[in-house]
């Protein structure tokens, strides 16, 4: 080995021969290699510094460390500490925040201040531990590393003691150095890990929102687009989305199925005589009170302009005729003022049922087609002189 090496690194080296020298480089070399085992993902700078300051004690000679951590207004706290020495035996952490310095304030506030490396080999007889009410606690001899991130900031401090004066040698210190560099870029790493971390959960939480809005807007238009805006009922989209499962259901299980097409008799009269905004009233509540007559199974939509569409789902052609009649009779029933004036209202009616069997005979009917029975029927209604119901017959 190189001689001037050696003296470099070992002046004060007190190891008796080359045996000796490879021990301290070994437990050196473990102390530096114990950092390699912290994880930035740990969950607080505390505890990585708690795991840094473990992996020293563990591999080297000293009795006590500790760091302290600098706030904004300067004031250097010991955040964890660890002792061989005065503290029991499963719980070796001396308290959080049990000594705080100000910075230039004793060795510790020193080496923030001057962001040098601080020794003293006896502390005992060195003015800045003077007013330390325990002289017991004065440790004989103490080494402080100011500690930085990558970018030069102060982080805190290192400090390790020893109970013996003049125990520690420049191979403890170039140790130290060594360490504390390490454990600054660990540090560092560890922030911008939360800063990342912050930083994503932020974003996640602002892409939930995002995706939960945008969920809800979906929703909205899907719902926009199956219902008719004026009267709140469903479309003519509905219609057709729904209309395939009735009719499914009619050829599978031979579920009987009545189509109803109604239109307003005489309905641009009255737009043309009370107004436009009349007509829609008129229309609004015409769609109510066909709400009223339907069943929840049933699909009852504003097939367009004065026209509704009924599909009853399960009721034969007998039924399908009263419900009609009935409907009809609802309506007709329904008045609205204009000043003085009552005006009242009837609707024409076209209805196709498909028998039960249905599927047997005609399987390939679709539902334009069914809405063209319906439709004959309608128009055979309007012809016959309005205000009735009309069954479509083949
Ligand atoms: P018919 O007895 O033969 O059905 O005669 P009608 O006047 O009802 O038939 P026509 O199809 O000529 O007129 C339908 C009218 O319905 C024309 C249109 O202006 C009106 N209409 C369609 N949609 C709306 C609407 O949303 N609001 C209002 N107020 N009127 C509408
Ligand atoms: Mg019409
Ligand atoms: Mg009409």
């Amino acid at each position: 080995m190189n001689q001037q090496m050696k003296f470099d690194i070992g002046k004060e080296w007190t190891g008796t021969g080359v045996q000796d020298l490879i021990v301290d480089l070994v437990n050196a070399l473990s102390a530096v290699k114990s950092l390699s085992e912290v994880s930035c993902e740990m969950a607080d700078e505390k505890t990585v510094i708690r795991y840094a300051l473990a992996g020293l004690l563990q591999n080297q000679d000293m009795e006590r460390c500790s760091f302290f951590v600098i706030d904004n207004e300067g004031i250097l706290s010991n955040v964890t500490g660890l002792s061989t020495v005065d503290s029991p035996e499963d719980n070796m952490w001396l308290p959080e925040k049990s000594m705080s310095f100000q910075l230039g304030e004793g060795i510790i506030g020193a080496a923030a201040a001057s962001g040098k490396v601080q020794q003293c080999h006896n502390c005992q007889e060195d003015p800045r531990f003077a007013n330390i009410g325990n002289p017991a606690s004065v440790p004989g001899c103490i080494i402080c590393v100011p500690v930085y991130t990558l970018r030069k900031v102060l982080i805190g401090v290192l400090n390790v003691s020893h109970p013996q004066p003049g125990f520690f040698s420049n191979w403890h210190l170039k140790l130290l150095e060594v360490y504390a560099n390490i454990l600054g870029q660990l540090i560092t790493n560890r922030r911008l890990f939360q800063q990342m971390e912050s930083q994503i959960s932020l974003r996640t939480a602002e892409l939930e929102r995002l995706v939960q809005e945008t969920s809800q807007l979906k929703d909205y238009y899907a719902s926009m687009s199956m219902h008719d805006q004026l009267t709140g009922l469903h479309n003519r989209r509905y219609f057709y989305e729904q209309v395939g499962l009735a009719l499914a259901h009619h050829k599978r299980y031979a579920y009987p199925f009545c189509l109803l097409v109604m239109d307003i008799d005489y309905f641009k009269a009255i737009n043309d005589k009370y107004g436009h905004q009349f007509g829609d009233e008129v229309l609004i509540s015409v769609s109510e009170a066909l709400k009223k007559e339907v069943r929840n199974t049933d699909i009852l939509v504003r097939f367009g302009g004065e026209e509704f569409v009924i599909i009853f789902t399960n009721i034969g052609c007998d039924s399908g005729k009263q419900f009609s009649e009935r409907i009809r009779e609802q309506i007709k029933a329904l008045s609205w003022s204009n000043g003085e004036e009552k005006v009242s209202i009837t609707i024409s009616i076209g209805l196709h049922c498909l028998n039960p069997t249905y599927s047997e005979v005609e399987p390939q009917l679709d539902i334009d087609q069914i809405i063209s029975c319906a439709d004959a029927a309608l128009y055979a209604a309007k012809d016959n002189g309005r205000d009735r119901v009309e069954i479509f017959v083949s």
